[in-house]
């Protein structure tokens, strides 16, 4: 018998789970079972031969129409050429060995599967020595086709996603071959769940996802296998969010008369309706005697920072410290100047004019010089610094808080799991509370899954005074069009304003950029042909100070400048002492610089949906109106312009977060938040299945909340261990 658990070589030989581990990383028959069918052809349609791309690993479905035997130029033998039709479109099929074999395998008339690497000789389509399965039609030679064709038709053939070291139907014989001798076990799915939503059992699934009956087969298989892939982790889930709350964590309720009071009351504005009913959650998330876990939410600009701030004081003044951790060295040092100027007196404790009830501020980065770090390291450990800002320079282990009680994380999908466990571990009392901040909106869905341990808040409106954006792509084959973006440029300089200009790349001849890599889902799959390499900041800062941009004062800012050279031309920017900043998205996330209007991005195809809307969101901050200009070389009617054209027409982070979900795989946004681990969604699909997926959810957490251990639940349990792994496991433990 074999079970999901049992390595593929034992089932499959050394040789075929060799092949499959190196091209999908399957290392059980449970990997390989869950190496679902991209699709089902059913054997009385045939594939579409007309929509083969060159390049592409395919599979298709045809009949053998024409076989002819060839010379081979000049050498001994013959080569065989096979043309195969699916009734609209042909696809020659070429053997330069064995020629004898091949001809004898596929007779004219015959129907079968092939797969190889589409390649193309004088114009035409071809596959060279393909994989070939020949379907047994010597039925239709009888002439009883018609007879036949009914029942023939209703097979359904799965057509697995296969590589060049292994095809579809190599790995249908492996599934064959685990199914053959498989014991699933008890249902994962307890059964009074799966008779209120009609889901078959695990083992009906199993089999009828791999060798369906009919249409209405796979569907209810993947309908239940669906429910797995939800239900399991939503359990999950619930059960890490249980045992979170049951932690201890200092309470930190809100106190009358304290910094949080007076800032308040400082504050040259007042808070948007959103902003309040998020505050007030937190507030009241920190008086509780279990850890907070949150995630706030809100675009760019909707006043994120400000809500961080009054939770830190809140916990000042019931005695703890507070740290907020930036991805980059330039947004650490700018929240810290944002923040000490925000708090004015408030922050400074100690010193001439400082309040009071003053608390400290301290900024500690890499590039804290040996002096300061001593005085800052002094103060985190003594506790007079109530709010510790800094890089992951924080997470080193000489770091030493008094009673650290809130950790506050800006932009957390740059930081990694561990990252945030080595922080909460700062803290020997008992939990931090812990609040996550990201101006990527994510839809509910996905917040559900992918942090499925936070709660979650979300700022959905802007504070009033903001000015609009406009966003336009850009063709920079048009000389014109370009020319008049820089002419833009002038234009707002030549009214006291500044100017981005954002490249993907820090100069040439460099291996992969620095920290902040263009996004993954910027390139188009289907593009293999070698593009020129992205533009870079070293390139493009001096071309536009001598060509169109002379006599500006420009400047370039990227990851790979020394943190005190980033921080002066950063601050000089903010002070108004240069007109434009080529940089790459070290300006991404954070920088506040409201006189700034305009950005230019170039080469704007190279970077993903959300990272273009995030960009954009550093301009049109003050009073003036905002001009973001997307330039590019993608054609028009490309799946890389019409990208570019959604971004420019609409400012709605939300949709744009699920276009961008849409095209890129949902495993690499799962893959990047879940520890680089493997997506265990194979066929959830966060955006389609919200419904289920909301259901799976309830249902989980009642199962959990009434059997907190699963001790009446042990095939779920197992299930879980199987999802999470060792390594998940053993993350999960630390939480
Ligand atoms: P985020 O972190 O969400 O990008 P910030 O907290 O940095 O946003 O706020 C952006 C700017 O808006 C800051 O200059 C901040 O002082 C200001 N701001 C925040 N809340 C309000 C508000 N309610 N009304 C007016 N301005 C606000
Ligand atoms: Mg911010």
């Amino acid at each position: 018998m074999t079970t999901v658990r049992d390595p593929l070589e034992r089932v499959l030989g050394a040789k075929t789970a060799k092949v499959l581990d190196s091209a999908f990383g399957m290392a059980t028959a449970g990997d390989l079972l869950r190496h679902y069918p991209r699709r089902y052809a059913s054997r009385g349609e045939l594939t579409e031969l007309s929509s083969l791309q060159e390049g592409e690993h395919v599979t298709v479905l045809a009949k053998v129409a024409l076989v002819r035997k060839l010379p081979m130029g000049g050498r001994r033998g013959d080569r065989l050429e096979v043309v195969v039709t699916d009734g609209t479109a042909r696809l020659t099929l070429m053997f330069f060995h064995k020629a004898g074999y091949w001809q004898r395998l596929l007779r004219q008339e015959a129907l079968g599967l092939f797969a190889g690497t589409v390649s193309s000789f004088r114009g035409k389509r071809q596959l060279i020595h393909p994989d070939c399965e020949m379907l047994p039609t010597e039925t239709t030679a009888t002439g009883q086709a018609a007879e036949y064709a009914a029942g023939f038709a209703a097979e359904l053939i799965p057509v697995y996603p296969a590589s060049a070291k292994i095809s579809s139907w190599q790995i249908a014989k492996a599934v064959r071959t685990v199914l053959d001798t498989l014991d699933l076990g008890a249902d994962p799915l307890p059964a009074e769940l799966r008779e209120k939503h009609e889901l078959i059992s695990l083992a009906e699934a199993t089999m009828a996802v791999h060798r369906p009956i009919d249409t209405d087969d796979y569907r209810k298989a993947r309908l239940r296998l669906k429910w797995d892939e939800a239900f399991v982790l939503q359990a999950a889930l619930a059960q890490r969010r249980l045992a979170a709350a049951a932690l201890p964590a200092t309470p930190r309720p809100l106190l009358s008369g304290g910094l949080a009071e007076a800032f308040d009351s400082r504050l040259p504005f007042s808070l948007t309706a959103g902003q309040c009913a998020a505050g007030e959650t937190i507030s009241s998330d920190l008086a509780c005697a279990f850890p907070m876990h949150r995630l706030l939410q809100g675009e760019v600009g909707s006043g994120k920072t400000v809500i961080a701030v009054r939770a830190m004081l809140q916990v000042i003044d019931a005695g703890g410290q507070a740290a907020l951790l930036a991805p980059t060295e330039v947004l650490a040092q700018q929240h810290y100047r944002s923040i000490s100027a925000m708090l004015g007196p408030l922050g400074q404790a100690g010193r001439l004019g400082g309040a009071e009830t003053a608390t400290r501020v301290v900024l500690l980065t890499g590039s804290t010089g040996i002096a300061a770090r001593r005085e800052a390291l002094t103060d985190v450990f003594t506790g007079d610094a109530g709010i510790v800002i800094g890089t992951h320079a924080l997470l080193e282990e000489h770091v030493r808080f008094s009673d650290l009680g809130l950790v506050v994380i800006d932009e957390q999908h740059r930081f990694g799991v561990e990252q945030r466990d080595a922080l909460r571990e700062k803290a020997p009392g008992g939990r931090p509370h812990v609040l996550v901040m990201t101006a990527t909106p994510i839809p509910r869905t996905v917040a559900m899954t992918v942090y499925g341990d936070l709660e979650t808040s979300t700022l959905t409106e802007l504070p009033s005074g903001r000015s609009p954006i406009a966003s336009h792509v850009v063709p920079a084959d048009r000389p014109r069009f370009l020319d008049r973006a820089w002419e833009r440029i002038r234009e707002e300089v030549s009214q006291g304003r500044q100017a981005y200009v954002v490249c993907p790349r820090v100069g040439t001849g460099d291996g992969p950029d620095e920290e902040e890599p263009p996004d993954e889902s910027a390139g188009d799959g289907e593009e293999t042909t070698a593009r020129r390499p992205p533009l870079a900041v070293l390139d493009v800062a001096p071309a536009l100070a001598e060509g169109p941009l002379n006599g500006l004062r420009v400047a370039v800012l990227h990851g790979r400048m020394p943190a005190d050279e980033k921080e002066r031309v950063m601050r000089s920017f903010t002070e108004g002492h240069l007109d434009v900043l080529v940089a790459t998205t070290v300006i991404e996330v954070g920088v506040d610089v409201p006189n700034a209007t305009v950005m230019v991005v170039m080469d704007a195809d190279r970077f993903g949906v959300s990272q273009l809307h995030q960009l954009r969101g550093r301009v049109g901050r003050g009073k003036h109106p905002g001009l973001c200009l997307l330039v590019t070389e993608a054609e028009e009617g490309s799946p890389a312009r019409e990208r570019l054209d959604a971004v420019a027409a609409t400012l709605d982070g939300f949709s744009l977060s699920r276009l961008d979900l849409e095209q890129r795989r949902e495993g690499d946004v799962l893959g990047a938040t879940q520890a680089g681990r493997r997506s265990s969604l194979k066929l959830l699909s966060l955006l389609a299945d919200e419904d289920l997926i909301r259901q799976a959810r309830e249902e989980a957490s009642t199962v959990v909340r009434d059997d907190p251990d699963l001790a009446d639940h042990q095939p779920l349990a197992e299930a879980i261990a199987v999802l999470l792994g060792p390594q998940r496991a053993e993350f999960l433990d630390k939480t």
